[in-house]
């Protein structure tokens, strides 16, 4: 359901490199939301990855993290925000990376970013 056509760069220059990581907790998450949710939900997705001319044609900042493939915008139809970010943090803690995960949650869809610097510092901290 999250594949390499629905989170490449709406542009067309074919850059589809989506974080492994935050494709999990998505996936998670809608497994969880599908869990309580009688209907079949899928994600709706308005922005993933994005090269930076992609990036300036939609007014995205110049350091934001769907460069990298680490961000993405979306909704669930019929689900309510609330009730899809409630159930994307349990996702991110069942991955124990709840402090790394961002989301903003915009009129009609959400932002989700995943610091992954900040938790490849956190690792390596953690072995010394
Ligand atoms: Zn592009
Ligand atoms: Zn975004």
């Amino acid at each position: 359901m999250l594949n390499r056509q629905n989170l490449m760069c709406r542009d067309g220059c074919g850059f589809a490199t989506f974080d492994f990581q935050l494709k999990d907790i998505l996936e998670y998450g809608i497994d969880l939301i599908n869990s309580v949710e009688p209907h079949n939900v899928s994600l709706s997705i308005h922005s993933a990855c994005r090269c930076p001319e992609q990036n300036e044609e939609v007014g995205g900042m110049s350091n934001s993290y769907h460069l990298e493939g680490l961000a993405i915008d979306f909704h669930i139809d019929i689900v309510p925000l609330v009730v899809v970010v409630y159930f994307m943090r349990l996702a991110a803690e069942y991955y124990e990376v709840s402090d790394f995960i961002d989301i903003v949650v915009k009129e009609d869809y959400m932002h989700m970013e995943f610091d992954k610097r900040r938790w490849l510092k956190k690792q390596q901290e953690d072995i010394k």
